[in-house]
């Protein structure tokens, strides 16, 4: 009979430990907003000592960790929960109000937050895409050796074409690709491979000569007719011909992000390359700046970049885009014109069509 008891007393202490422990709320239930937040934090403490920049604000913490603990759950699948941590977030700390976002130049986890905020607002939208998506092949090619200094471990541009650099570029690219998955409401998928032209010299330029399109001419055809967009990194220590960084929009409509390998290469606080986390902070970015560039451009329509980063005139901005920061604008204009009134969308407009492809069927929209 006592041991009895003892074994029921166990079991109510067991029972108690648990509902404690999910907040009363079932095993399935998520983890009271205390417990994120706590998740939170410690992930941007540890990455702010890690890279060497610990002295920071509450609301860079907050906004950091919250993107940290957020891609978290979304990694695992839980596209609901994510949501609702990220729009809990937004209703403390309101996009595009400068009076809470204030006093740094560029809000850190800002810009991570909003892509995972559209990532997560789109896996959950009912009009995403059951069918299987179209692949968006990015070529990013690596131009020159690299001939500076071997203190600096894991230049990519040195690891040529090994495994490496595939896996970095992979890894780089892994969040950017994606985000153009959710703004295409699932049907694009970002496809990357890496090409090496480390062995390449460039022929001898006379004004108004592309280096990008001389690049490409290096390439296999088949290479050259299947790529949507390229990423183009250079040497940084290789002499340069004329204007490089950032994006350049050829004549076929293809997109071009130029260099960018700074990204991906060790830095004074690590050894070798980035973390997943410096990846989706950092060069997600960048290729987000970049791509917003192109796109506009694809839409001319909408008339969003009429002078050269247009986003960064506040007073000059259309009457309806509301917002302070060029991501903001960013996405008033996807959402106020490219989703609302772009036909045909994105996934149609961004595909790039070889001059002697036979005439396809339009994909589904
Ligand atoms: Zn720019």
């Amino acid at each position: 009979m006592n041991k009895f008891r003892l074994h029921l007393g166990w079991m109510v202490a067991a029972a108690l430990w648990s509902a404690l422990a999910t907040g009363a709320r079932g095993a399935d239930a998520p983890p009271s907003e205390a417990v994120f937040a706590r998740q939170a934090n410690r992930l941007a403490r540890d990455y702010f000592a890690k890279t060497g920049k610990a002295d920071r604000t509450p609301l860079e913490v907050e906004a950091l960790g919250t993107f940290f603990a957020a891609k978290e759950i979304y990694d695992a699948g839980r596209f609901a929960e994510c949501r609702d941590r990220l729009d809990a977030f937004w209703k403390r700390r309101p996009m595009g109000k400068v009076e809470i976002w204030t006093n740094v130049d560029w809000p850190t986890g800002y810009v991570p937050l909003q892509m995972l905020t559209e990532c997560v607002h789109a896996r959950t939208s009912k009009d995403w895409f059951q069918g299987k998506p179209e692949p968006w092949r990015m070529t990013a090619v690596l131009i020159g050796k690299t001939v500076g200094s071997k203190e600096v471990t894991g230049d990519l541009l040195e690891l040529g074409d090994s495994k490496i650099a595939e896996q970095e570029v992979q890894r780089a690219t892994a969040f950017f690709g994606e985000y153009l998955k959710a703004i295409t409401k699932g049907r694009l998928q970002l496809e990357v491979r890496v090409v090496s032209l480390n062995n390449w010299s460039p022929p001898q330029f006379k004004e108004g000569d592309s280096f990008v399109s001389a690049v490409e001419k290096a390439l296999p055809p088949e290479i050259r007719r299947t790529t949507d967009c390229w990423w183009m990194m250079l040497s940084t220590t290789n002499p340069i011909i004329g204007f490089w960084g950032g994006t350049l929009v050829e004549d076929d409509g293809r997109q071009h992000f130029l260099g960018g390998s700074e990204w991906v290469q060790s830095n004074q606080f690590r050894k070798g390359p980035p973390s997943d986390q410096e990846y989706q902070t950092g060069v997600s970015n960048w290729f987000h700046h970049e791509f917003y560039h192109y796109l506009f451009h694809a839409f001319p329509e909408f008339n969003l970049e009429p002078v050269e980063h247009a986003w960064w005139y506040r007073d000059k901005w259309p009457a309806d885009f509301v917002g302070y920061y060029e991501t903001d604008y960013f996405l008033e204009g996807l959402h106020k014109r490219i989703h609302a009134k772009g036909d045909p969308p994105i996934h149609v407009r961004l595909k790039y069509k070889p001059p002697d492809a036979p005439a396809a069927p339009q994909p589904a929209r």
